[in-house]
């Protein structure tokens, strides 16, 4: 097909959407999926786990390169989804597990999109690609003195 996803990430795309199109709510066999970017390649969207969405063809063909209201609390909320289930892997940062946790919650915004995704909470930047966090940035304001 035209994406290079291993099939790790699309089974795991497959049990998150319960097996369903994200779309139409149609039942979908494994062989039946398609992997619909959310927030369209051509808007800069990514292959990101948490950028992609099962999706029938129908509903694929449909959407086609519209960007989806509210796109950015969707893909905020299936980042840290894809935190929690461990499908996210963790580059050389300088942040302990509890921080990195507590503030990935508290992700509010996307700050980036081009080349790769960057996420933002009141304290920290992650910068991600390959659905790695390969670098975070400490905002001002966190002071442990
Ligand atoms: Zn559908």
């Amino acid at each position: 097909m035209y994406m290079n996803i291993p099939n790790s990430e699309k089974i795991y795309i497959y049990e998150r959407e319960k097996k369903k199109c994200f779309y139409c709510g149609k039942n979908l066999k494994f062989r039946q999926i398609t992997l619909d970017h959310y927030l369209p390649k051509s808007k800069g969207g990514t292959e990101d786990i948490f950028n992609l969405v099962l999706s029938c063809r129908k509903c694929n063909r449909l959407k086609g390169n519209k960007i989806p209201r509210n796109y950015e609390r969707k893909i905020i909320k299936l980042f840290q989804k894809a935190f929690y289930d461990k499908m996210i892997k963790i580059g050389n940062i300088i942040v302990s597990k509890e921080d990195l946790k507590e503030e990935i919650l508290n992700i509010d915004r996307i700050e980036e999109i081009r080349p790769n995704f960057v996420f933002q909470s009141k304290h920290m930047r992650f910068y991600i690609k390959n659905n790695t966090i390969e670098r975070i940035i400490l905002l001002g304001g966190k002071h442990e003195d």
